[in-house]
């Protein structure tokens, strides 16, 4: 609802901004909020309930008195800060933007010796869709070698106290991440240089060991939310309403209001049935159930429009509803444009291996189900193994899809293998010399067009056709090759001109019939003749599901132009 106090007043009556902390494991995401907890919880109060429901809140006290050294005290405004612990990928239902938005920020953690990694290039992925404002904490400084320990320090006073090499060290660190940021089209800036706040991100040099660069992250996580997001943080006081919180001690406690941007646990009857990552709707007195169902239903409906409409496509599960979003966007994007034909949230359970089989009817590759950090329960597991339905589990999206590629890729080869015998590639030969005149026949030819192939059919182009049998083998400077393209004797003339055995392709040729068997070079055919790959319906169908990618803009047009010959339909 829209604020109703005037702006100044509205600045009085800021919530506290609520921030959620994501990077590639390992970066200190967690050693990072401890330290900052460390002497910040108020046992208590919300601080066990926040703790549990993986939230911490900061009151301003707490930041004013971290932040003295750095002398901007009296510019906070916000009652505190809300960190929500969003270890892996569980930030993705805490970034959820619509309606109000759960994040107003995001701190993006990069291990500084390390630099970017996958998850952090997930992470940025993710900010970059929902358009969250971001600021980097480039972790671990401490771990610089020869590194003085300035304890809880803001950055540039320890960066002062650093020897020159230290120093050295960490310029070159950060010129190397910032250029990295840059490869993944985001502009980034020390804090205290960055002049255009919103436009660069803000690099903050920390240490979640000694402290270092601790102020400056608090403050600046305050500063940047109270100053840019004056409309979102105010409180609409309209709504009030009675929650029940639940303690992780048992009791409960009752509040009659509280004030936005506390981490509440919420019980009810039927909760489990609820989907994580839908929004929570509140039904005033004047307000309709059903409108109200019908705004808390279009959550469910951006990711139904997903679902492909051909009704092909793999099926996708994953934990929350934020997850399974992004897990659709990436799925969607141009350079990976996986279909889906179904969506599930929460576990997977005999039934979605159910749906998923669907497929195997349709397309084989797509009776699959991409579980996004996700169980499997044991019964789902064993019906999929009955059913031949492929279950891929992940908690990165990109991992998910390499297993999902590398299996595609397997069943190509594998579908390839089968239809291989059928496959006819499209070739016309010119005879150059004769070794062997009748069965089984063995010339030496020039490729003129497209590819000759051991198990190709092999006819004589005249007024009709002259079967004459099967590649059974193929020469190519005196090595037996599987195929053998247009242009390939060429180099081999030319190299081997001395070597007149070596000049030629060839091509030793097995009647698979009686009257094939027959045919004889000099009476049946000689060298005006050309020789063609003898394709079907049937081969060029097979050619086109299996080996379609493999041939060249010419060799497709071969094809169609021997089907023109051959009158095939
Ligand atoms: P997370 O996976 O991102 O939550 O990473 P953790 O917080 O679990 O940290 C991973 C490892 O790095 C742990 O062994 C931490 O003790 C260590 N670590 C985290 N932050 C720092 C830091 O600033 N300096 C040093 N030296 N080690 C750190």
């Amino acid at each position: 609802k829209a604020p109703c106090a005037t702006p100044k007043q509205a600045e009085e009556i800021l919530r506290s901004p609520i921030c959620c902390i994501m990077g590639h494991v390992d970066a200190g995401k967690t050693k990072l909020l401890d330290f900052v907890r460390g002497t910040n919880v108020q046992e208590g109060e919300a601080g066990f309930i926040t703790q549990q429901i993986g939230a911490t809140y900061f009151p301003a006290e707490n930041i004013r008195e971290r932040t003295k050294e750095l002398k901007a005290d009296a510019k906070l405004k916000v009652p505190g800060l809300l960190v929500i612990d969003t270890s892996s990928h569980e930030s993705f239902t805490n970034l959820r933007s619509r309606g109000s938005g759960l994040c107003d920020i995001a701190i993006l953690v990069v291990d500084i010796m390390e630099g970017l990694k996958p998850q952090t290039i997930e992470s940025l992925n993710l900010l970059k869709m929902r358009n969250t404002k971001f600021i980097v904490v480039l972790n671990k400084v401490d771990r610089l070698y020869g590194w003085k320990m300035c304890r809880n320090a803001p950055i540039v006073k320890a960066l002062k106290q650093q020897s020159k090499d230290v120093q050295n060290q960490f310029n070159m660190k950060l010129i190397q991440i910032i250029t990295q940021f840059k490869e993944q089209g985001f502009n980034t800036e020390l804090y205290y240089k960055n002049k255009e706040m919103g436009e660069i991100f803000s690099i903050v040099p920390t240490s979640a060991v000694s402290g270092e660069g601790i102020p400056d992250l608090l403050l600046l996580l305050v500063q940047w939310t109270q100053k840019t997001m004056v409309e979102k943080l105010t409180f609409s006081n309209e709504v009030q309403v009675c929650f029940v919180l639940l303690s992780c001690l048992g009791t409960y406690l009752h509040h009659k209001e509280i004030k936005a941007a506390q981490g509440i646990k919420i019980t009810a009857q039927g909760l489990e049935h609820a989907i994580a990552g839908t929004g929570l709707y509140v039904v005033g007195p004047d307000d309709d159930v059903e409108d109200v169902k019908e705004a808390a239903m279009e959550d469910m409906k951006s990711v139904m429009n997903r679902i492909d409409k051909t009704g092909e496509g793999v099926y996708v599960q994953a934990s929350t509803l934020g997850s399974l979003e992004a897990l659709l966007e990436f799925l969607k994007s141009p350079d990976v444009k996986i279909p889906v034909s179904g969506i599930g949230i929460g576990p997977v359970h005999k039934k979605d291996v159910m749906k998923a089989s669907v497929m195997l009817e349709k397309k084989k590759e797509f009776a699959t189900i991409l579980a996004f950090d996700v169980k499997v329960t044991p019964e789902a597991h064993e019906l999929s193994k009955e059913l031949g339905v492929k279950i891929f589990i992940d908690d990165v999206i990109y991992h998910l899809f390499d297993q999902f590629k590398i299996y595609i890729c397997n069943l190509k080869e594998e579908k390839k293998r089968e239809a291989a015998d059928e496959a006819v590639f499209p070739c016309v030969l010119e005879i150059l010399r004769v070794l062997h005149n009748k069965n089984p026949i063995i010339l030496g030819v020039d490729v003129l067009e497209g590819i000759a192939r051991v198990g190709s059919p092999i006819c004589i182009l005249q007024k009709n056709f002259i079967d004459i049998g099967r590649i059974a083998s193929i020469e190519n400077n005196r090595k037996p090759v599987e195929i053998a393209k247009k242009g390939q004797e060429v180099s081999v003339k030319s190299a081997l001109a001395f070597d007149v055995t070596c000049a030629f392709v060839f091509v030793q040729i097995v009647g698979s019939n009686p009257e094939e068997q027959q045919k004889i070079f000099g009476r049946h055919f000689d060298l005006k003749d050309k020789l063609v790959s003898h394709i079907s319906r049937r081969s060029i169908d097979v050619l086109e599901a299996h080996y379609w990618d493999d041939l060249s803009p010419d060799e497709r047009k071969l094809v169609v132009k021997l089907k023109n010959i051959f009158k095939i339909q």
